[in-house]
């Protein structure tokens, strides 16, 4: 049990005083003081011990304070804290090599965070087939900067409308509620059909790129039918439109695999990462090319760069934590355990009458909660809350397990060295709190 800080008040105060948060309104914040952490647990400044089911932003996938990535860290600032983005650099050489095998791609750029390597995608995909229009989906989410979030179909584009131009979205392979009103028998995968039709009324010879996640993340985790991305695939090479994946969120592990895409045999034209490549360890993105796309750029100009591309202490940090997945089995680990958890998942859609659909791969995960399974009435409303969605949170929090909730959903994604008995604990949590919904919908217990 770690001891309580003597001045947790005061710590939240001047941050809450001094700082702005993000996606707040500020005074409603209400942060946890963290004071550390290691393996699937954190520290708070009470000397409240957490377990985090959410990775921090589904981005820490080797745990708080893995010693091997906190030492290739320390070994990397004795040597050289910095080099400028024009220089080579003996870390820049090792990830670049390694991100080319592991993707089966080119050449990498390199970038602070995910949205800074979709700004560049995009901007990639512009200059190598000199078209203007990049089409997204409407439930995605691509970032914070001005490009990246007009690309996102995510409602916290709404407030920097109308963005940059040039974004045209499409619908999303979301079967639960599937957009065209089919089922898995009528299904003729409208979910990319369609986009052919966007294409053509777009102007196919406009279309620079079709920017999609591997497997959407905060916007539902929806698992697409396993031929969508062969379809989707086959419908850029039709039209010459490039494929950009953004796996930010669902690389790394985080479904079994590099990449999530390489569960449908494909091979995107760009993948976008950044989150799972560190580990959250240092900031660190990368927007990384095909052949092709590198060849261009042997003679053509790259209009782009960043001061700090290729931080050499965020590379060395990617090293080492790329070495912990492999040195530790990561990834089989992650599709071990993502059995498991898929199989404690369909039992809670029998038995919870709140549960209405389920969602998973690897240690990527969310619970869809609706009022009525029949009915499938979302327990929140899209980008809104309820008092039961409130009741489910509030209860998980008590416990003190740390989980991403939006809208009428709730997301398991621990680190993937969890041990199996800590996701017990937490499922249990979960379990409580599911069955404390469904009390509510029946009317048998209050809100808070
Ligand atoms: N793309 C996806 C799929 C994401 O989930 C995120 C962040 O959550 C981003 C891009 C943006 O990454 P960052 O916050 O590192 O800029």
């Amino acid at each position: 049990m770690p001891a309580a800080h003597p001045d947790t008040a005061q710590v939240i105060a001047e941050n809450r005083e001094y700082t702005l948060f993000s996606w707040s309104v500020q005074n409603q914040t209400n942060p946890i003081h963290m004071t550390g952490g290691k393996g699937s647990h954190f520290y708070d400044g009470d000397g409240n011990t957490w377990l985090d089911f959410s990775s921090q932003l589904i981005n820490l996938n080797v745990g708080h304070q893995h010693p091997k990535v906190l030492q290739a860290i320390k070994d990397q600032v004795d040597v050289m804290c910095f080099a400028g983005p024009s220089f080579a650099t003996d870390v820049r050489a090792t990830l670049g090599k390694k991100l080319a095998e592991v993707t089966g791609l080119a050449k990498s750029f390199f970038t602070l965070g995910g949205s800074e390597a979709n700004e560049n995608a995009m901007k990639m995909a512009r200059l190598y087939t000199g078209r203007d229009k990049i089409i997204t989906r409407y439930r995605s989410y691509h970032g914070a900067t001005m490009g990246s979030m007009t690309a996102s179909g995510d409602p916290r584009r709404w407030p920097v409308e109308p963005g940059v131009p040039g974004i045209v979205r499409a619908f999303d392979p979301y079967c639960y509620r599937c957009p065209f009103g089919k089922s898995p028998d009528s299904c003729q995968r409208e979910c990319v059909s369609h986009i052919e039709e966007i294409i053509q009324m777009e102007g196919p010879g406009n279309i620079a790129a079709i920017m999609v996640e591997g497997i959407t993340g905060s916007n539902g985790l929806l698992v697409p039918p396993d031929d969508y991305f062969p379809k989707l695939r086959a419908l850029c090479d039709k039209y010459g439109i490039l494929l950009i994946d953004d796996e930010v969120m669902s690389g790394f592990g985080r479904t079994g695999t590099w990449l999530a895409t390489q569960h449908y045999g494909i091979k995107p034209d760009i993948v976008t990462c950044a989150k799972g490549l560190t580990s959250g360890y240092m900031p660190l993105g990368a927007m990384i090319v095909s052949d092709k796309i590198a060849e261009y750029f042997e003679t053509h100009f790259l209009a782009g760069g960043l001061t700090y591309s290729g931080h050499p202490v965020s590379l060395a940090a990617a090293i080492g934590n790329l070495a912990v997945y492999e040195e530790e089995d990561l990834f089989a680990r992650s599709t071990e355990l993502g059995h498991y958890l898929g199989e404690r998942l369909e039992a809670m859609r029998m038995k919870y009458a709140c549960v209405g659909d389920v969602r998973y791969k690897g240690l990527f995960s969310v619970i869809e909660l609706v009022r009525d399974k029949d009915t499938k009435e979302p327990l929140a409303p899209f980008n809104g809350t309820s008092p039961e969605m409130g009741k489910l949170a509030g209860h998980i929090k008590s416990k003190h397990v740390y989980a991403f909730s939006r809208f009428n959903m709730i997301w398991i994604c621990p680190p993937l060295n969890i041990s199996k008995a800590d996701l017990d604990a937490g499922l249990a949590v979960y379990e409580e709190a599911l069955s404390l919904v469904d009390q509510m919908v029946a009317g048998a217990v209050a809100a808070d």
